[in-house]
């Protein structure tokens, strides 16, 4: 059965690339009806806080990329947290240590520094070896180390030869022999180091594909020569491109928004991010853009992540998630529009109401957090207008016939307008936009009638009136 995992440290917000890397292994397993998983990686004590953890869960959640086995909702081959695991890497170490294929290194990390710098004074890569490390390791010291209760680090003795990745994303991938030395599997403070981690953690949860970023390609390396040593197949290996600003920059903060948390509070709904992310270097057969979770999922395949590095548009994304805000029923727009609403102090108190006012602007905007901007004169009085003098006749007429209709009938009501304009022989592009200055305060919106009908004659009546009247000087 197909195991991937999305492996994030805690240690900030889940940016794009993360998402998008999560995203392919979810779609990977719902395609292959496998298991995906949620590893927290937060060996880097320093950095990791359990607040950032919080966030990626849900940023991911918000995603709706739903996790089978992981740190909250638990699973077999927990836990999932790689804190939680020290003596499963310290029996897997240990294990190495016994055949020989890795050892005990008793040098402080002042004389590790010091071989280093001579390695490299001397011209050469600072590769160690364990014969480098003997001297280190007298019985003297192994007391020195105990008396203290220190540990000594553990190293893996990279084996001298090559090595070759078959990457399903980058082909064949060759590590010549003499690339790296011996690393370090498991610091003195008992901490594993990454790669380390990583591999104990994919055999033992046993992930069969790992889908990542390319920034980790050249840590396969070291990670398929564990593999080797504790006698298991790697995984399948397929290394996604990076993510480039437009200007084709590696994507940063320099770009704007990239964290999901951003483009959440812009008002970004999760099915446009999703599709979009889809698209960040993976493409649909048919060359379908608009793709909703399903699709993705129904189409998804390791074959069709591209080798060549995507490009971030914030532009194409934001007119992804028009199309969404455009689409989605109006009542579920409603839903996730008053946040956005209350947060500018439009009170919603009639959903009903904010649903009609919905249906009218929304072909207006991008983002939910441009709806209320394009709303408020729905919810408020417009500062008031000033009616040009030769206008204010066919106004006040107006306002005359408007208190005068029994019914609000729209189509009564631009029969007046027709009549009114014929009567004091005014054109429509001289009256209209008045009209619609009067009644919102804004030169563009939708059309006047939807406008007109939603706000009601009380309204209508009201707003004309103050402008005739021009209540000024407030
Ligand atoms: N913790 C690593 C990261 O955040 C995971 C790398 C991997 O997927 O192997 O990039």
């Amino acid at each position: 059965m197909v195991r991937v995992r999305f492996a994030p440290s805690p240690t900030g917000y889940l940016h794009v690339g993360g998402a998008r890397t999560a995203l392919f292994n979810f779609l990977f397993a719902r395609k292959e009806k496998g298991k995906f998983i949620l590893r927290i990686e937060d060996t880097d004590l320093e950095r990791s806080n359990p607040v950032y953890e919080r966030m990626l869960m849900d940023s991911l959640k918000w995603l709706g990329l739903f996790w089978d086995e992981g740190p909250d909702v638990g699973g077999e081959k927990g836990p999932y947290r790689q804190r939680e695991r020290m003596e499963i890497y310290r029996a897997f170490a240990e294990k190495l240590v016994s055949e020989g294929k890795a050892y005990r290194v008793y040098a402080y990390p002042e004389e590790i520094e010091e071989l280093r710098e001579r390695l490299l004074s001397e011209g050469n890569p600072p590769h160690y070896s364990q014969e480098m490390f003997e001297r280190f390791n007298t019985p003297q010291r192994k007391r020195e180390y105990e008396e203290r209760g220190l540990s000594p680090a553990i190293f893996f003795k990279m084996p001298r030869k090559d090595y070759v990745l078959h990457d399903v994303v980058k082909g064949e991938v060759v590590f010549k022999e003499g690339a790296i030395g011996d690393f370090v599997i498991l610091r003195s403070n008992g901490l594993p180091t990454y790669n380390f981690a990583c591999v104990v953690d994919d055999i033992s949860m046993e992930i069969t594909h790992v889908i990542r970023g390319d920034d980790h390609l050249s840590n396969t390396l070291r990670q398929l020569a564990l593999y080797e040593a504790f006698e298991k197949a790697p995984p399948v290996f397929a290394h996604v491109s990076t993510i480039l600003g437009p200007d084709g920059k590696k994507l940063s903060k320099r770009h704007g928004a990239t964290s999901i948390e951003a483009f959440r509070e812009m008002g970004y709904l999760p099915e446009a991010m999703v599709n979009y992310l889809a698209l960040l270097g993976w493409s649909h057969p048919e060359g379908k853009e608009l793709l909703a979770m399903e699709e993705l999922i129904d189409a998804f395949s390791l074959d069709r992540l591209s080798p060549n590095p995507a490009i971030f548009d914030p532009q194409k994304l934001k007119w992804m998630n028009g199309h969404y805000m455009r689409n989605i029923p109006v009542e579920d727009l409603a839903k996730r529009a008053k946040f956005f609403f209350e947060k500018e102090g439009l009170r919603v108190e009639d959903e009903g109401y904010l649903m009609k006012v919905l249906s009218v602007v929304r072909e207006r905007a991008d983002t939910l957090s441009e709806l209320p901007k394009e709303s408020i004169y729905f919810f408020a009085d417009p500062e008031v207008e000033e009616i040009p003098e030769e206008l204010k006749g066919t106004f006040e007429e107006l306002l005359e016939e408007a208190r005068k209709l029994t019914d609000w009938n729209l189509e009564k009501l631009s029969e007046v307008f027709k009549a009114l304009l014929k009567k004091h022989s005014v054109k429509p592009k001289d009256f209209y936009p008045t009209l619609r200055r009067v009644l919102t305060g804004r030169n563009e919106g939708p059309e006047l009638v939807s406008i007109i009908s939603l706000l009601g004659r009380e309204r209508f009546v009201e707003r004309l009136a103050r402008a005739i009247e021009g209540v000024r000087g407030r």
